[in-house]
């Protein structure tokens, strides 16, 4: 932001700043105000296997058209949700979506979805989301649950104890944008997962850059060593598709591959996913 107005520089927000505050109350305000059943859907991404690029499953992707603010992406109003205390609404109702739709996919293609942290609180956000999976009808063993690195250190205790309920069910657990938080290594090997997703950061340029390289060649390794299985996110280009294979990534996803995907897409992808991929 450009300063030096001459208004003085004693104001305690900046102007990007005090913006930004505004905007996530138009967020909160539409969000409690919106018709969220209506409003809110899903895109679905796939992830596919590293070698052959067939697909495994599609991460579902939240989006918002609200009428009022337009198209918002989830990077920004999830936060606003957690803040406002609006998440398990959001949840329950994305994940009972998610589970309708990905209930018409052909076995044994899997649904990963994102949970946030306030969904792992016992009894307010972990009861509901067991009832829905259950009345879905979908199999929980071709569910992975995603949560963020950062969520799981929030509450290690709580978030361990519900991890071992859902896991019960039959899901699987993955840890999500793995290496943008502070998690010891001690603490991921405690934790009861199933796949561990590396963050995209450590993806761009890395056929360019040694220091990602490095990085995600002892993510690899440990996952290895650990018996998890590993995804890569946010591929874009061949390049560091190459690097990847060449490092015995399992797993991808990425622009290189696909797009978030409509739901009214994914049937022609599942058809020939070249065509999408060209
Ligand atoms: P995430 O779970 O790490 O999801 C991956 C994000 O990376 C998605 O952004 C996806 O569109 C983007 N992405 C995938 N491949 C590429 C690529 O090749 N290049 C680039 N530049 N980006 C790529 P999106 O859809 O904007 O979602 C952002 C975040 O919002 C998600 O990050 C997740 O943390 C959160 N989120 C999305 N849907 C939900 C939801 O239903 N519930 C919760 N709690 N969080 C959600
Ligand atoms: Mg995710
Ligand atoms: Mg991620
Ligand atoms: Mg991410």
């Amino acid at each position: 932001a450009k300063r030096g107005s001459g208004r003085g520089k004693a104001h305690f927000f900046s102007a990007a700043h005090q913006s930004a505050i505004l905007q996530n109350i138009a967020i909160e305000h539409a969000l409690i105000n919106g018709n969220l059943e209506d409003e809110l859907y899903l895109e679905f991404q796939p992830i596919v296997e590293a070698g052959n690029g067939l697909p495994m499953g599609f991460e579902a992707l939240a989006r918002w058209r609200s009428p009022t603010l337009g198209q918002i992406s989830p990077g920004l109003f999830i936060p606003v949700a957690e803040r406002a205390g609006l998440i398990s609404k959001l949840t329950r109702l994305l994940l009972t979506k998610a589970l309708h739709q990905a209930g018409a996919w052909p076995a044994p293609l899997r649904l990963s979805f994102n949970l946030s942290v306030h969904d792992l609180s016992i009894a307010d956000g972990l009861l509901p989301l067991i009832s829905i999976i259950t009345a879905s009808g979908f199999d929980p063993r071709r569910l992975d649950l995603e949560i963020t690195e950062t969520a799981m250190m929030r509450d290690f205790a709580q978030v361990t104890q519900a991890i071992d309920t859902l896991k019960s069910l039959g899901v699987g657990i993955s840890l999500d944008d793995f290496g943008t938080g502070y998690s010891s290594l001690t603490q991921v090997h405690r934790l009861p997962l199933d796949k561990i997703k590396i963050d995209r950061s450590f993806v761009v340029d890395i056929d360019k850059n040694p220091a990602s390289h490095k990085i995600v060649k002892s993510l690899v390794a440990l996952c290895r060593d650990m018996d998890l299985s590993c995804v890569v996110e946010g591929v874009e280009t061949e390049e560091e598709l190459k690097v990847l294979r060449e490092l015995g990534c399992d797993l991808i996803q990425g622009f290189y591959f696909a797009r978030p995907l409509s739901v009214d897409s994914i049937a022609g992808f599942l058809a020939g996913p070249e065509r999408i991929r060209a």
